[in-house]
């Protein structure tokens, strides 16, 4: 199979290859709404949110902007917010 120049061939695979230039979005967590249930951790798409002293934070070293914490946060804790550049 022939890719072009640029793209990502497995899941996960930005984790070697820093992609939080190409983000327009941002995940902005409510620490105080979030219930540690860890659904955004599981379903992250680049294994880039994690828990840092107890609160999960996104690497954003390697957090795209998709949006896919966000929409499977059971308590709306994660809003997705346009980042400034
Ligand atoms: S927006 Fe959320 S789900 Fe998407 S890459 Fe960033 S931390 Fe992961
Ligand atoms: S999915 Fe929402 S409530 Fe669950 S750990 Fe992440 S931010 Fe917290």
């Amino acid at each position: 199979m022939k890719l072009s120049l640029g793209a990502m061939a497995e899941p996960g695979s930005t984790r070697v290859t820093k992609t939080g230039a190409w983000r327009t979005f941002v995940p902005q967590v409510d620490h105080e709404a979030c219930i540690k249930c860890s659904l955004c951790e599981i379903y992250c798409p680049e294994a880039c949110i994690h828990q840092v002293e107890g609160l999960f934070v996104p690497d954003l070293d390697y957090c795209k902007g998709c949006g896919v914490c966000a929409n499977e946060c059971p308590r709306n804790a994660i809003e997705m917010i346009l980042e400034e550049k």
